[in-house]
């Protein structure tokens, strides 16, 4: 069963992305399954190149410093001749109107006085991601489930109407997806591109970075510890971060607690000494381009010889070549 999930290049990997996903990949993943970096994705909205490079290396060695299996993982534009042929196919299967529809394309281009046509057709590259790899298993998110549902209805099209090439993915549900909050406005999930970084903690700050930016998380009023995420939604991420550095459940680790200064500091020392290892064998995959150069290439072929057979047949029953 191959599980696909990725990534995207948009700003250094943050502590919501490492607790809710990363991490996962590195227990749950097996070798059949794709975990890759979505620099396609990342060209959606304005970018920089040398920036989205840069990124895009380091966010492969995070994955690989945080115990990702190797084989599993991979860059997207690596595929990007076999991605782009099979796209412009399953852009001539899916109509405008489906495109259209995106809850996500209708969000991310309100109000923007320029919007590129490829965050609204960045949903059939991410189908593409999907065919391409037979993936059966797509984990998402609410905010991705739309497009997943798109790949299910353009496999099925395709299938019906040119011949069975694709397996139909279908989304699941990550199991105890943890959801970090951002540490400045608890109403915002943690984001990589937050513009305001005092909220968001990367994998790769320094500790005492980590430690000031928890220090100053907004809580409340109501000085008491109890996990009441309603009511206190600041308090509530800091007991469920402390909950994913340390095990246990929020609720009963909020006991062990007088005031929000200890809470702070314990989830600081938690968020940092999961961080450690991460942090520190990044750096020396950093340093080592060899190691990762290697990982990389080996991903590439990986992913092509997989794809190769269904792209050819989709091509082929399309009527190319
Ligand atoms: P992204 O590249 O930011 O779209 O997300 C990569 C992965 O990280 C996806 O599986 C997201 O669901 C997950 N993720 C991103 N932000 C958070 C967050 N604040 N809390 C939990 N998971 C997150």
């Amino acid at each position: 069963m191959v599980r696909l999930s990725a990534i995207t290049p948009s700003g250094p990997v943050q502590l919501g992305n490492y607790l809710g996903a990363v991490r996962r990949w590195a227990v749950d993943g097996g070798e059949d399954d794709v975990y890759f970096i979505s620099d396609l994705h990342a060209m959606t909205t304005s970018h920089n190149p040398s920036r989205l490079r840069a990124l895009t290396r380091e966010q492969l060695a995070v994955l690989i410093a945080a115990g990702v299996d190797p084989r599993s993982v991979s860059v997207q534009s690596d595929l990007v001749r076999e991605l782009g042929a099979l796209t412009w196919v399953l852009e001539c299967t899916c109509t405008y109107g489906e495109a259209a529809r995106m809850v996500q394309f209708k969000e991310k281009s309100v109000g923007r006085p320029s919007v590129r046509l490829s965050l609204l057709t960045y949903p059939v590259l991410m189908a593409a991601d999907i065919l391409l790899q037979g993936a059966r298993e797509v984990p998402v998110g609410d905010d991705q489930r739309q497009h997943v549902e798109l790949a299910r209805a353009l496999a099925r099209r395709f299938n019906g109407t040119y011949g069975e090439v694709f397996a139909v993915p279908r989304a699941v549900v990550p199991p105890t997806a943890a959801r970090v909050r951002d540490l400045a406005d608890p109403s915002r999930k943690m984001a990589k591109s937050a513009t305001d970084a005092a909220g968001t903690v990367f994998v790769l700050d320094p500790p005492d970075l980590v430690r000031r930016k928890i220090r100053r998380a907004v809580t409340d009023e109501v000085a008491r510890v109890r996990y009441a995420p309603e009511e206190q939604p600041g308090l509530a991420n800091l007991l469920e971060i402390l909950a994913a550095c340390t095990g246990g459940e929020p609720a009963a680790l909020a006991d062990g607690f007088t005031g929000y200064h200890d809470l702070k500091e314990a989830t600081a020392e938690a968020v940092v000494e999961e961080l450690r290892p991460v942090r520190e064998r990044t750096r020396q995959l950093l340093d080592d381009p060899a190691e990762l150069d290697r990982v990389r290439a080996h991903g590439a072929e990986r992913t092509r010889d997989r794809c190769r057979h269904r792209l050819d047949a989709a091509l082929r029953l399309s009527g190319l070549g």
